[in-house]
């Protein structure tokens, strides 16, 4: 049963409750992804929330009427208490899904987590060729065991997602990133090309596809989408650069899903905290409800009020909701303003500029680090 906001203290009305919360119960993680999304201050080991916090998290989650949860990070497996999270979260009746790098995994823990009621497991992989993989991931070895990983999910009779992250040093495998996922027994893959936030941005030149290789990707994927149909269902995830209309992030601002980063801070998606001016509703002395339903940070662009010309009076407004905060901010200093993703924004000369620079001679990675991107 959701828990509805009382009208004297509800900012907007018809708010539905979230359907799933993205508990990022840590940054830290023995990987350093040159596209990782989490932001380049990151949350060190001493400001994380407490066990005790995340178990209360979970029940007010639950009582919201939250459905799903996403342990997220950084890697949730370097949380040693990560055991105990789950069981609680099952035991408030969430559905918990594990998002992973899978090289901390072994198989006497994926039977504590199997046994505390973990529902799913979703499995990245950063290439199918071992060497470019640990290349990309930063960690020698790291491939194998997510192999490993794997193998032991499906042994647990878990079902398993993989996702792959694109770009242009790894697009020419995607063939053999597909006929991995089957041979793996994965039941969804996710082929997602990076999207430019945390540290994807340093990296844009490293990483950023030709328009000619995203359509060969596109044409990859409709095939293998046809030929694995009952076998594998593949998600597409297409970057913004090359896009006509936004995409409608998170399913609009504080809509459907709420984040909790790991010192505790409830945000409406994880690159949110990227924005200036805003209070974060802090859930070691907020409730969710309260995060959710009347804080002014989650209230402020929900709906369509907040929005700015084209999107106010264009018939796509409640469909891709103006598109996302964090790349109007990123792109013009301003959240507010239409999404340059957008063909109408009055902005998208300043994204398409971008593209032409991401189009460059491809330089180093930057690899994901405590302390923040060098130069940055
Ligand atoms: S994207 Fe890579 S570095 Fe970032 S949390 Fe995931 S596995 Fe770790
Ligand atoms: S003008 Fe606004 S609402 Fe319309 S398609 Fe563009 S971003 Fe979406």
């Amino acid at each position: 049963m959701s828990e509805a906001p009382s009208p004297a203290h509800a900012v907007e009305v018809n708010v539905a409750a979230p359907l799933a919360l993205l508990a990022e119960v840590t940054h830290r993680c023995p990987l350093r992804c040159p596209y990782c999304s989490n932001p380049l201050e990151l949350d060190r080991a001493s400001r994380e929330l407490a066990t005790a916090d995340w178990i209360r998290v979970f029940g007010e989650a639950a009582a919201l009427g939250v459905l799903q949860v996403h342990f997220s990070g950084g890697e949730p497996m370097a949380r040693r208490d990560l055991v105990a999270l789950v069981a609680h979260a099952a035991r408030a009746g969430l559905y918990t899904n594990l998002i992973t790098s899978g090289v901390l995994f072994d198989r006497a823990k994926m039977a504590e987590l199997a046994a505390a009621g973990l529902n799913h497991v979703q499995l990245s992989f950063q290439d199918s060729e071992a060497d470019n993989a640990d290349r990309i991931a930063g960690l020698d070895g790291a491939h194998d065991k997510k192999l490993t990983a794997a193998a032991l999910v499906r042994e647990a009779g878990l079902p398993l997602t993989l996702n792959a992250v694109m770009h242009r040093q790894n697009l020419d495998h995607l063939p053999s990133v597909i006929d991995l996922a089957v041979r793996l027994g994965a039941q969804r893959l996710e082929v997602a090309h990076v999207q430019y936030y945390g540290w994807a941005i340093p990296n844009r030149r490293a990483l950023f596809p030709t328009y000619e290789a995203l359509e060969r990707a596109t044409v990859i994927v409709d095939a293998a989408r046809e030929r694995l149909k009952g076998v594998l269902t593949i998600d597409y995830v297409v970057p913004d650069y090359y896009a006509r209309r936004p995409k409608a992030c998170m399913g609009g601002w504080a809509r459907q899903f709420i984040n909790v980063s790991p010192a505790g801070k409830a945000l409406p998606c994880h690159a949110a905290e990227t924005l200036p001016g805003f209070d974060w509703p802090s859930l070691t002395t907020t409730s969710l409800s309260d995060a959710w339903y009347r804080s002014d940070a989650f209230n402020r662009y929900r709906g369509t009020e907040w929005m700015p010309e084209p999107c106010r009076s264009c018939d796509r407004r409640e469909i891709d909701w103006g598109g996302c905060r964090c790349q109007a901010f990123a792109f013009t200093g301003d959240a507010s303003r239409t999404d340059p993703a957008c063909a109408l924004a009055p902005d998208r000369p300043i994204l398409d500029a971008a593209r032409a620079d991401a189009l460059g001679p491809a330089t180093d990675f930057v690899y994901r680090q405590i302390g923040g991107a060098p130069g940055a």
